[in-house]
């Protein structure tokens, strides 16, 4: 199976070494940059993936054809192509801003690492307001201790997705370990968990992608170019939220572990400005199925 290996701090993280090595089985993976949201933690991901070669190889999954990579591609364009290549989906890889005017646009909003004690309430309320659907990968640790809050993200009509219950690497794991991580998040949850998984810190390897898969996840990668959980000010958050902004993308922010002031304001600017461009906010094709009708 081919596999691509960086090693380098490209991401251009101060003392900190980024490698990515991402397998192109593309089977239900929608891959991406990585992410920690957790700054003063030491990287330990073997195994990170950065924005230009995720997306590059996304556009290869999607395309099945390496010499056809091109960065018109998005990440949630090419999640759609692995729920289902044949799929009928107005995110193609090919579907970008320059997409004609009776184009419908859409974008995949996505928040890790809640649910918080009010933030992600306050983001829920945000989301009803412009008709928008997201999906929230809340893990087990956060989750365990707002149970409120899960049932307020489902009663709002948002999906909820497994970021495993420890928030630690898969890809540091053994079969055994991937398996309980997703297993006791699951059970939290019950029938309101979706069938798919984000990694913390984007960690995957075949093992990971073999599990996931055995046990009826979609493995959900995304686009983490906001940096929200920098908790940069407002302005630049907002900038970085336009420069990924692109039809079809996954784009990541963060509605946890604490309440994230800077990405509700930012929030708060950018939703009309992407529904003033025409943008819908849709629920993550592999997040549409609930794990129940999996296992
Ligand atoms: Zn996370």
């Amino acid at each position: 199976m081919p596999q691509l290996t960086l090693g380098t701090n490209l991401l251009g993280v101060p003392g900190r070494a980024v490698s990515a090595r991402l397998s192109q089985d593309c089977d239900g993976a929608d891959p991406a940059p990585a992410h920690d949201p957790w700054q003063t933690e030491p990287v330990k991901s073997r195994i990170m993936l950065l924005p230009a070669i995720a997306v590059l190889l996304l556009s290869a999954c999607a395309s099945g054809d390496s010499s056809s990579m091109s960065i018109e591609s998005s990440s949630g364009a090419a999640d759609a192509q692995a729920v289902n290549p044949t799929a009928s989906t107005s995110a193609t890889p090919q579907a970008s801003e320059s997409a004609s005017p009776t184009s419908s646009k859409v974008l995949y909003l996505t928040f890790d690492d809640g649910p918080a004690a009010s933030g992600t309430g306050e983001i829920l309320k945000l989301l009803d307001k412009y008709d928008a659907k997201a999906v929230f990968f809340v893990y087990g640790e956060m989750a365990v201790q707002r149970k409120k809050q899960l049932k307020e993200i489902v009663a709002h009509g948002q999906t909820i997705g497994n970021h495993t219950w420890h928030h630690d690497n898969l890809a540091d794991m053994s079969e055994a370990q991937i398996v309980e991580e997703l297993d006791s998040v699951a059970d939290l949850v019950g029938d309101d968990m979706a069938a798919c998984v984000r990694p913390p810190y984007l960690g995957v390897d075949d093992q990971v992608f073999a599990v996931a898969r055995k046990h009826g996840y979609k493995v959900v990668m995304g686009d983490l170019g906001s940096n929200d959980w920098a908790n940069p000010p407002t302005d630049e958050l907002v900038a970085n939220l336009k420069s990924i902004t692109k039809n079809g993308n996954n784009i990541i922010m963060h509605d946890g572990p604490e309440d994230r002031a800077s990405t509700i304001a930012a929030l708060k600017v950018m939703l009309p400005w992407w529904q003033d461009k025409g943008y819908t906010f849709e629920t993550l094709p592999n997040c549409t199925q609930p794990l129940s009708e999996k296992q």
